[in-house]
């Protein structure tokens, strides 16, 4: 199956993003707008794994999750992917500095990094395979050209929410011509 593990949002806060979304549609032209249902933040994208992968991780994933204090979590400004000269990816990013968020995203990282198990990267530029914590929020449409002013970036985007973080999830995800379905397959409580 298709996988990444990520953190979920609570409905307030996809309320407010979803509320950033549409106040970019009425200034923007040329992209599509996630719904905010499937808004989430990805910790690491792990591509097809088999049942036998799943096997590897669960248990190190868990364990470093009961080490950690759940925390709280807030998103203040917007980013593109791979800039915004060029914007593909729109984003809203988690607070610069969120020490637990990185502190997580490290130690999955280093989870996989000991069983040697990276997912394939290729498709991607290498600003994405650095971690960035963000929420997707809309892409570029194909073949349409896009106006995303400037000035946008300059404004203040907080959502003033802070979502509390008490697990991160393994996630499926199907794609369909219609978009993205995404099934939660596994929960890893932060508990320290
Ligand atoms: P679609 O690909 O149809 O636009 P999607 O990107 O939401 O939908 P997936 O491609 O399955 O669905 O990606 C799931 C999550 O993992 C998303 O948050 C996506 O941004 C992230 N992701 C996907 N591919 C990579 C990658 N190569 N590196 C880092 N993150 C990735
Ligand atoms: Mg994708």
């Amino acid at each position: 199956m298709r996988a990444f593990l990520a953190i979920n949002l609570d409905r307030k806060m996809k309320e407010l993003v979803a509320g950033v979304q549409d106040e970019l549609k009425k200034r923007t032209r040329g992209f599509r707008w996630v719904n905010p249902e499937l808004l989430h933040l990805t910790l690491k994208f792990l591509g097809e794994i088999r049942s036998e992968d799943l096997q590897l991780f669960e248990q190190p994933l868990k364990e470093l999750a009961e080490k950690m204090p759940p925390f709280r979590l807030t998103f203040d400004r917007l980013g593109a992917f791979p800039n915004f000269r060029r914007p593909r990816v729109i984003w809203i990013g988690a607070q610069v500095g969120s020490e637990q968020l990185e502190l997580l995203a490290e130690k999955i990282e280093s989870v996989f990094r000991s069983l040697s198990f990276q997912p394939d990267q290729r498709k991607r530029g290498k600003e994405e395979n650095i971690f960035v914590p963000h929420l997707t929020i809309g892409r570029k449409r194909k073949d349409q050209d896009i106006y995303f002013p400037s000035e946008i970036l300059h404004e203040d985007w907080n959502c003033e929410y802070a979502v509390s973080v008490d697990r991160f999830s393994l996630m499926q995800s199907i794609l369909y011509a219609s978009g993205p379905v995404y099934r939660p397959v596994k929960e890893f409580l932060l508990d320290a």
